[in-house]
């Protein structure tokens, strides 16, 4: 039997958990424990029977993941069928320190801590699944993946920001990027389904989810990306605002006496597609759009507009583009953003074909002769973990 990875992703008041099959990317088991710490509380496991949901009080992440082996243990798979041989942890955060995977100790632990002015909202609650999972699995091996490593290969030109030398010395001010063992995976997909060398391929990676962010990948490198120190910059998302003026920031406080909190709780929360249509829901933007609904009509067009801006300028960034990649919920789904974002870029030897476009399982959705390939490959992160879990801990010569 193949090696199974745990792959955790614990949230400040949700706990996501898949038990993976490093060879494969199958999944045997997953599930989602949400609402930690409130009265009613949510899990849900996905086992060899189905699924099953539970509606019951749990009060933190040790509960959580105490719920989660009783699952296991209730629900399939056993244990003793199949062994987990390492827990891999999805980490926000890593700064300008990791550019790997880090096997976890004490010394990782306090590493991951010393971020967390960086990721207020992710860290710490990485860094509570950890604690939890060391505790309830002291023999297995654990590994923090980080989803800023991918990006840690950006030139200077790419991650400075042009602010003083103090804010980027002392203060670690600078572009980190986010996603990035998303981009990782649809790259070595996309350099599979175009039986290409990754090493060869120029591509722009489209991460649209509830969060989105863009990619320029030269040679399996990423040499640009729209996240920034947070994920907040960049594209319109469900609810953040992507790229604005800076100085609308001030103009808040001074004007209208609005604090840090709110201001940075508008911009994380409030804004996106759910400030300009009041929600977050793609699908439910696509439904109102279609009945002709104003508000859904002008976000779409502005998330599809910041989109195109992004492809013009990855382009002009990498110079020749091998392939655009479309992933995450939006991206693999929506054949609407994907007509509207690509149309008029033909003379940048973009060609999408309208009836591969429309197909209900899309991958390849160019023309035959498109000197650009288009692409939509669904994403998988908890395999991405897994596979770079084991990786680190295979023994090298
Ligand atoms: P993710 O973060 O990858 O789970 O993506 C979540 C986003 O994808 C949400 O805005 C969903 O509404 C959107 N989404 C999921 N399925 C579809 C679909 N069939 N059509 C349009 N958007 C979708």
């Amino acid at each position: 039997m193949s090696d199974h990875v745990l792959v955790i992703n614990a949230g400040s008041s949700s706990l996501k958990y898949s038990l993976i099959d490093g060879a494969s990317g199958e999944a045997a088991a997953s599930g989602l424990v949400e609402r930690i710490g409130e009265p009613e509380s949510r899990h849900l496991h996905r086992g060899p029977d189905g699924e099953t949901s539970a509606t019951l009080k749990i009060a933190s992440h040790e509960d959580a993941m105490r719920a989660v082996i009783s699952a296991f243990e209730e629900y399939g798979p056993s244990f003793d069928d199949i062994e987990i041989v390492a827990i891999g942890h999805r980490v926000v955060h890593g700064g300008s320190r990791f550019a790997d995977p880090v096997l976890i100790d004490d010394e990782l632990v306090a590493a991951v801590t010393e971020l967390v002015p960086l990721a207020p909202l992710h860290n710490p609650a990485n860094l509570e699944g950890i604690r939890v999972a060391r505790q309830l699995f002291p023999d297995h091996p654990q590994v923090a993946v980080f989803d800023t490593a991918f990006h840690q290969t950006l030139p200077p030109e790419a991650y400075t920001y042009a602010v003083p030398l103090e804010w980027r010395d002392d203060h670690g001010i600078r572009r980190y990027g986010f996603h990035g063992t998303s981009h990782a995976f649809v790259s070595a997909e996309a350099a599979r389904v175009l039986g290409r060398d990754l090493g060869d391929l120029n591509l722009i990676v489209l991460h649209l989810g509830n969060g989105c962010s863009a990619t320029a990948v030269r040679g399996g490198v990423s040499v640009e990306t729209s996240m920034g120190m947070t994920p907040l910059e960049g594209l319109v998302m469900g609810t953040r605002s992507g790229d604005l003026d800076p100085a609308i920031h001030a103009h808040l406080v001074r004007e209208l006496g609005w604090t840090v909190d709110k201001i940075d709780r508008a911009l994380n929360h409030e804004s996106g597609l759910k400030g300009i249509a009041g929600d977050n829901d793609f699908r439910e933007l696509t439904t109102r759009r279609s009945a002709g609904d104003p508000h859904a009509q002008l976000a779409f067009d502005i998330y599809c507009h910041r989109l195109k801006k992004y492809i013009g300028a990855y382009y002009a960034v990498l110079g020749t583009v091998d392939a655009i990649v479309f992933t995450a919920g939006v991206g693999q789904h929506s054949a609407g953003v994907r007509a509207t974002t690509l149309t008029g870029l033909e003379r940048l030897g973009i060609h999408l074909d309208p009836a591969r476009n429309n197909h209900p399982t899309p991958t390849t959705i160019s023309t035959p002769d498109s000197p650009v390939t288009i692409l939509v490959i669904p994403t998988n992160e908890e395999w991405q973990i897994a596979r770079e879990t084991l990786a680190l801990l295979e023994p090298h010569d």
